[in-house]
């Protein structure tokens, strides 16, 4: 299969969480899959985890960003927090991933951060910026030769699917006028059926130790039904954002 597919996530833990059944699965297939961590730097604990995980998806080395954790300033000593460092800089830096390993596909959270995490919202915008600059011969020319991706894909929830969950995710119904995950599923473009691939995801996800430990998002999963954690694994979803020129020269601007 030539087809090269790359994940851009904040942390160490989301590529298994958020996008581990398709990296499995496009891995199975033959394609070349890679994963981009914003946070941590080389020789943390957490980035150790992350070369296990990546190893069980087939995802390649790791590839860090070097940024600090918007809540935990351990995660890069003396490294700026990914969320306050400049702009042009951390376009800059995924800009020279997107060029050196050449994506057809790239794959990061929708608008909310899947929850509103402040370095998952900092990442999605991130990669859009690095998405189209990437092309772009008079950007960033220490960089590497340009490279246009041609899809761009927000990892998501269907809304009714989060609404239905909640309650066991949680322990209590959402309060009023509270931010809950996801889209409507209308809004979603992609449903990945990853059952085949649920047992390598839960591996990947258990390979971040420390994370298992603090009681993250894999205990809430953990702490789940099983009908309903089997269905959230076996399941991704995914808003797109073509940028190709699939469409004849238009002379309108039709939706
Ligand atoms: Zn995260």
């Amino acid at each position: 299969m030539d087809f090269r597919l790359l994940c851009v996530h904040a942390h160490p833990d989301d590529e298994a969480i958020w996008t581990g059944g398709t990296l499995a699965k496009y891995a199975d297939q033959g394609a070349t899959t890679a994963v981009v961590t914003c946070t941590w730097a080389a020789g943390t604990r957490r980035a150790a985890e992350l070369e296990r995980s990546l190893d069980i998806l087939g995802a390649g080395a790791p590839r860090l960003l070097g940024y600090a954790d918007a809540r935990n300033a351990a995660s890069a000593p003396g490294a700026p927090r990914f969320v306050d460092a400049p702009l042009e800089e951390t376009v800059g830096r995924l800009v020279a991933q997107l060029r050196q390993f050449r994506p057809d596909v790239v794959l990061t959270y929708d608008a909310y951060g899947g929850y509103g995490h402040p370095d998952h919202v900092h990442a999605h915008r991130v990669t859009l910026a690095a998405v189209e600059a990437s092309g772009y011969d008079q950007l960033y020319p220490e960089a590497g030769e340009p490279w246009w991706p041609r899809a761009v894909y927000l990892a998501t929830f269907p809304r009714e699917l989060v609404e239905q969950h909640y309650e066991s995710l949680f322990g209590a119904p959402p309060g009023p006028g509270q931010a809950l995950m996801g889209v409507p599923a209308g809004r979603i473009a992609v449903h990945l059926d990853v059952a085949a691939w649920k047992e390598r995801k839960w591996a990947a996800m258990h390979a971040h130790e420390s994370e298992v430990g603090r009681g993250a998002s894999m205990t809430l999963l953990t702490s789940l039904p099983e009908p309903a954690r089997t269905q959230l694994l076996s399941n991704e979803w995914y808003r797109r954002l073509p940028f190709t020129e699939e469409r004849p020269l238009s002379t309108t601007l039709e939706p």
